[in-house]
């Protein structure tokens, strides 16, 4: 897989890092081999990893679902997870992205 860097322009292979903080944080980005900028994709607390792995089993149960209430039920909760995972995670993503490219 490749990408082009957002700051340079340079394309190269994905190369996904990661740095783990106290507090059970943990950055995921990609670095640009030319300039050294850094994207970073993800950010996960321990909170986050939670609302994941909750999102993963409403997901595998809303697969196997065989009754219509039960999918409509599953896939409402599957997509307010998806929103607060990503409330949750932007502004940690914005910190990061500051931080990093210091
Ligand atoms: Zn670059």
């Amino acid at each position: 897989m490749e990408s082009k860097c957002e700051h340079c322009g340079d394309v190269h292979a994905i190369v996904m890092q990661e740095q783990r903080r106290k507090n059970g944080v943990v950055i995921g980005y990609i670095q640009c081999p030319a300039c050294h900028h850094r994207s970073v994709f993800s950010v996960t607390t321990p909170q986050i990893r939670e609302l994941q792995k909750r999102i993963r089993s409403v997901k595998s149960q809303y697969d196997k679902a065989k009754r219509l209430k039960k999918a409509e039920r599953l896939l409402t909760e599957y997509f307010n997870l998806k929103e607060r995972i990503g409330l949750l995670m932007q502004p940690l993503i914005d910190q990061a992205n500051e931080e990093l490219n210091q």
